[in-house]
């Protein structure tokens, strides 16, 4: 009987299913879920207050869409007001709107 081997996932002891005849790396992890992907799965939506000379007064916030050290900015140039609504309308549809 062979050893059997474990999700590499800390926390994680399934086993890991061997495919017999499968060429290539052997899999590390029980599964799909716990396999790490480059970027998590959710976006963040952030305002943000910029700074500077050229900013102007009011109209200071951006709103940007980040997943992990991705980032999109979506709205800039905006007022408080607008910069809130923007963001409460992309966590709406994206689904998250916890804050
Ligand atoms: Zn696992």
């Amino acid at each position: 009987m062979s050893p059997e081997h474990r999700c590499a996932r800390d926390g994680c002891n399934n086993p890991v299913p061997t495919t017999p005849g499968r060429r290539g790396r052997p899999p590390i992890y029980c599964s799909a879920n716990c396999r790490p992907s480059r970027l998590p799965r959710t976006v963040a939506v952030e305002v943000d207050r910029q700074d500077g000379d050229d900013v102007e007064a009011g109209r200071e916030w951006t709103v940007q869409l980040r997943r992990g050290t991705q980032t999109v900015v979506v709205g800039h140039d905006l007022g408080r007001f607008s910069a809130t609504a923007l963001a409460t309308d992309l966590r709406r549809v994206l689904g998250d709107d916890r804050s």
